[in-house]
């Protein structure tokens, strides 16, 4: 070892080790397999308190969590379904916000067994997108109406930190006259998902304005990580674990943790998960932002799909999201277009918050083949590819009004303040006005006429009710979403409470 890789070791064991607790990480496998085999209990009164607990919007401990995971009685499951859909209704109300995301590089030195951007994969064509290249596809983005990006990054020299600012650079960027040239369209919230980082690193991802930075950890398991990422930055499983707290530290407290379900028992998976946000909060008082549930899929140039032994059903996956709702209620839940649309619509309803749509996800994938997915550029095969404006649609005919609103971290409302609005249910009141603005301005410049008619009966609804809520009224707020309203209606864009 050189000098200097021995320096960068040093450097990067001190970045880790400053959040351990007593000495010890926050996963501790062997008490997670003792929860998940000691915490059976089938009594309706018993796992029915747990329920009553999450419904007054307060976590549950790791034992409930496993309580909830182990049930066993169908009845009761029904009972979490419906109690997951109040929960969503009581904390983000009837809203569903949507993201685009866009992949810049597929290079990667990594060698993950399930994922097609893996270095030793030679079916991969490799790829990283020019700054023309990232403002060209961002436009194909701005103009199916979205206004909130994920920009995804594979792990190597050439997509390293500065490379990351002036790609989020080149988004931000772009403003474009919509195609019925009613309005302009732009993204105006760029979240991040790549590799953990220095925090240094994390400060100039910062300061170039990210929303939100997204790390999943695949798999808590340390033994089954250890297999599945044999080579690579990827293979330190610690350095992963703490790159969360690493972004809490260098200022960034919008933040998303996920696992890849089919890496390893789910029921395990989700423990992980629910330990990683208690371990945010108590160490900086905030929660993780969201909580992403990927389901392994076929990638190219591996068969790993077909080998594991931990796929997880539709049943399970329905399962997993609802405890995970029930126990973070405050926190958003991320469905993406890898799941089928059946999938998608109904596990929607137990608690999801944000979902994506018109997702390419090969490299170039929206410019440049005409909107088609083409198979061969993809990291793996996508299950819905509904455009937004179907999506809507759909959503709209039950009632759901699609909010394209980024006030809330450009106003500041990030990290603890949000958290708390979320927790006193107050953010869910603050966002209806802004859902209504930005979904006007979606239905006035993006949205195909059929579309238009029924989201602007949603909107009509919306705007009644908010009108007899004393709240809205006693703050001024009826008459001032009104004013911004009209606004929009004569081509103003952009206006936010
Ligand atoms: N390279 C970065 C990393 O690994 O953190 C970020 C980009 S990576 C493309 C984003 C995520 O894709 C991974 O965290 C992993 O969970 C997911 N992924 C990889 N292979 C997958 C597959 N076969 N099916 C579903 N999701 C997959
Ligand atoms: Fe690279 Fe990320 Fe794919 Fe692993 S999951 S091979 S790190 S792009």
């Amino acid at each position: 070892m050189s000098v200097n890789e021995w320096a960068n070791q040093v450097i990067k064991q001190s970045q880790i080790d400053k959040y351990l607790i007593n000495g010890k990480d926050f996963i501790n496998e062997k008490e997670i397999s003792e929860k998940l085999k000691l915490c059976k209990n089938n009594d309706k009164n018993y796992i029915r308190n747990i329920i009553e607990k999450s419904k007054s919007i307060e976590t549950l401990t790791p034992d409930e969590v496993a309580s909830l995971l182990n049930v066993t009685d169908n009845d009761l499951w029904e009972e979490m379904y419906e109690a997951g859909a109040e929960i969503k209704r009581k904390v983000y109300d009837n809203r569903i916000v949507f993201f685009a995301p866009l992949y810049c590089s597929n290079l990667c030195v990594n060698g993950c067994k399930y994922c097609g951007f893996r270095t030793n994969n030679k079916e991969e064509k490799r790829r990283i997108l020019n700054m023309d290249e990232i403002k060209k596809e961002t436009e194909f983005v701005v103009d199916e109406g979205h206004k909130r990006m994920i920009v995804v990054y594979g792990e190597h020299p050439l997509s390293d930190i500065d490379y990351m600012c002036e790609s989020i650079k080149a988004v931000y960027d772009v403003k474009k006259k919509s195609p019925n040239g009613n309005g302009y369209g732009n993204i105006r919230r760029v979240n991040v998902n790549a590799a953990p980082m220095s925090t240094e690193d994390l400060v100039k991802l910062k300061n170039v304005g990210i929303g939100t930075y997204q790390v999943f950890q695949e798999t808590y398991n340390r033994n089954i990580y250890k297999e599945l990422h044999p080579f690579g930055p990827k293979s330190d499983y610690r350095w992963r674990l703490y790159a969360l707290h690493r972004a809490m530290d260098a200022g960034i407290d919008d933040l998303a943790i996920g696992a890849l379900f089919g890496l390893y028992d789910w029921k395990f998976e989700v423990m992980g998960l629910i330990y990683h946000a208690l371990d945010l909060e108590k160490q900086f008082g905030i929660g993780p932002h969201t909580i992403s549930f990927p389901r392994l899929m076929p990638a190219s140039g591996t068969s790993f799909f077909s080998d594991t032994k931990y796929l997880v059903n539709n049943d399970e996956f329905k399962k997993l999201v609802t405890v995970l709702r029930l126990a973070v209620p405050y926190t958003g839940l991320i469905i993406t277009a890898r799941e089928s649309p059946e999938v998608r619509d109904e596990v929607i309803n137990v608690g999801c918050t944000q979902i994506d749509a018109s997702t390419r996800i090969g490299v170039g994938g929206y410019s440049e083949n005409n909107g088609k997915q083409y198979k061969e550029k993809q990291q793996f095969m996508l299950g819905d590819t509904r455009s937004l404006d179907e999506m809507i649609k759909i959503l709209a005919k039950k009632d759901t009004i699609t909010s394209f609103c980024t006030a809330g971290y450009r106003c500041g409302r990030t990290g603890d303040k949000i958290m708390g609005l979320l927790k006193g249910c107050v953010e869910g009141k603050f966002c209806k006005l802004n859902a209504v603005l930005t979904f006007k301005e979606y239905l006035e410049d993006y949205a195909s006429p059929e579309t238009k008619i029924v989201g602007e009966k949603v909107i009509q609804k919306e705007i009644d009710e908010i009108s007899n809520l004393p709240f809205f009224k006693e703050h001024g707020l009826y008459n001032k979403l009104m004013d911004y309203y009209n606004k929009i209606s004569k081509g103003e864009r952009d206006v936010y409470l």
